[in-house]
């Protein structure tokens, strides 16, 4: 299936929360979820009016706006739902941390990408490399110890500047640290769930997944 190349703010407005899609205009007054906080379309007032939701459309809700927010197609997904199954332990808690140890979403973690999009763009374009080799998967999954660096020849590159020196940059997280100087970082530990700033009820997703 293709990626979805459409106006990315409609589907903010279709989970009726900010997914940080566009980069710095999310942090922003002029965020379409701010001034506009209904699903797009002629009927989007009046759904947003609607009465109670079934379960099952809360649990597709609740997919559909993680898969949107990481930027992954619906077999890229489930393919991370059926490993985070295998692995044991909280089946959610382990799909919420693969999606967070991918490369491209580490690049956006880090701050030098505004947004996922841009971090994955990043990354196909072999400015990324890991342990001294360059990787271009954005699914590429990190691991406690990785070094991960911008390649010196792309160390300048505008989206980076502009992203390092945005006002509206969100903290870094604290499984990674970051020389901002030498656009170098390093995964420290693994993140656990209270490190994923993300307002998800990822059992949801597993309840859809499980019927
Ligand atoms: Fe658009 Fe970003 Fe606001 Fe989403 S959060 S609606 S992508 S500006």
């Amino acid at each position: 299936m293709a990626r979805y190349t459409g106006p990315v703010c409609k589907l903010c407005r279709r989970e009726g929360q900010k997914l940080f899609l566009k980069g710095q205009k999310c942090y922003t007054e002029k965020c379409p979820v701010e001034r506009r906080g209904y699903p797009p379309g002629q009927h989007g007032p009046a759904q947003a009016r609607r009465r109670k939701q079934s379960d099952y459309a809360l649990q597709l809700r609740e997919k559909q706006k993680v898969k949107r927010m990481y930027g992954l197609q619906e077999a890229q997904f489930r393919n991370l739902f059926q490993r985070a199954a295998r692995e044991g332990g909280v089946t959610g808690e382990n799909l919420l941390i693969g999606l967070e140890t991918r490369l491209d979403n580490v690049i956006f973690r880090l701050g030098l990408a505004a947004s996922r999009n841009q971090a994955r763009q990043l990354v196909r374009h072999r400015h990324v490399e890991v342990n001294g080799r360059t990787v271009d998967v954005p699914s590429y999954q990190v691991s406690p110890g990785d070094d991960i660096a911008v390649k010196t020849r792309s160390r300048e590159l505008e989206p980076i500047e502009v992203a390092l020196g945005s006002r509206t940059r969100p903290d870094l997280v604290e499984w990674l640290t970051l020389d901002e100087k030498n656009r170098v970082a390093r995964v420290v530990r693994k993140p656990t769930r209270d490190d994923i700033p993300m307002e998800v009820q990822e059992q949801l997703i597993v309840e859809l997944y499980s019927k």
